[in-house]
């Protein structure tokens, strides 16, 4: 018998609109069946010794896609910027391997607000589909953005930041994970690529803020 993996999705409600928190690093929003997407880094090189074929982060990351398709019905997703990591990282075994990721879901719409690396890595190939818009993308009540900021129109969903806080498990142990960051007038996502480096967050009296820890999403 194979186990159900247990995941544990957080519920919160921001301007009137119900939306989960999901422990791949991603938001769900039901009423419009979009999911949204932070920093995705595709093609992001991971560590290995030296003359062993470079190995990506990128099927881990369809991976994830696909296991939360399965748990959500799904017709659109929003990346928020940094789609591939740098230019370096589009190489034509990353293009192949989004392009068969595609090719299994032809129905999806996907969608990209521009960010910071975008303009340097240059926009996802035309055949996979991806419709390129600048940022603020305004999806009611929400504007869909790259970098937060408090000057934009309407609450912002954004990423760029790749936030991480302090979670004490016991006295004296404390990991640091990365976590949703939901301030007064902006919602900062974790990135959805396994992206080293992360921002600790400065965080304010009224913010929530959950971390991900392996398959839950907790507050903290
Ligand atoms: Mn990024």
């Amino acid at each position: 018998m194979t186990e159900l993996r247990r995941v544990a999705d957080a519920h919160v409600t921001v301007e009137g609109q119900e939306l989960l928190l999901l422990p791949e690093r991603a938001v769900y929003w039901p009423a419009q069946k979009t999911l949204l997407v932070a920093d995705a880094h595709f093609g992001m090189p991971l560590a290995g010794r030296p003359g062993e074929p470079v190995r990506t982060s990128t099927a881990a990351a369809l991976a994830r896609l696909d296991a939360i398709l399965t748990r959500h019905e799904v017709k659109r997703i929003v990346f928020l910027g940094d789609f591939f990591h740098d230019r370096g990282a589009r190489t034509e075994a990353t293009v192949a391997r989004l392009l068969a990721w595609r090719e299994a879901h032809p129905d999806l719409e996907l969608l990209l607000v521009r960010g910071n690396m975008d303009g340097r890595a240059g926009d996802p190939p035309p055949e996979l589909r991806v419709r390129v818009v600048p940022e603020p993308y305004r999806l009611d009540p929400f504007s869909l953005c790259h970098e937060p900021s408090e000057s934009k129109r309407g609450y912002a969903i954004a990423g760029h930041l790749h936030p991480a806080t302090v979670l004490r498990t016991r006295p004296g142990e404390s990991l640091r994970l990365p976590c949703f960051w939901l301030a007064s007038d902006y919602a900062v996502l974790p990135a959805f690529g396994d992206v080293a480096g992360r921002y600790m967050i400065q965080r304010r009296r009224d913010d929530q803020v959950f971390v991900v820890a392996d398959d839950h999403v907790l507050p903290v």
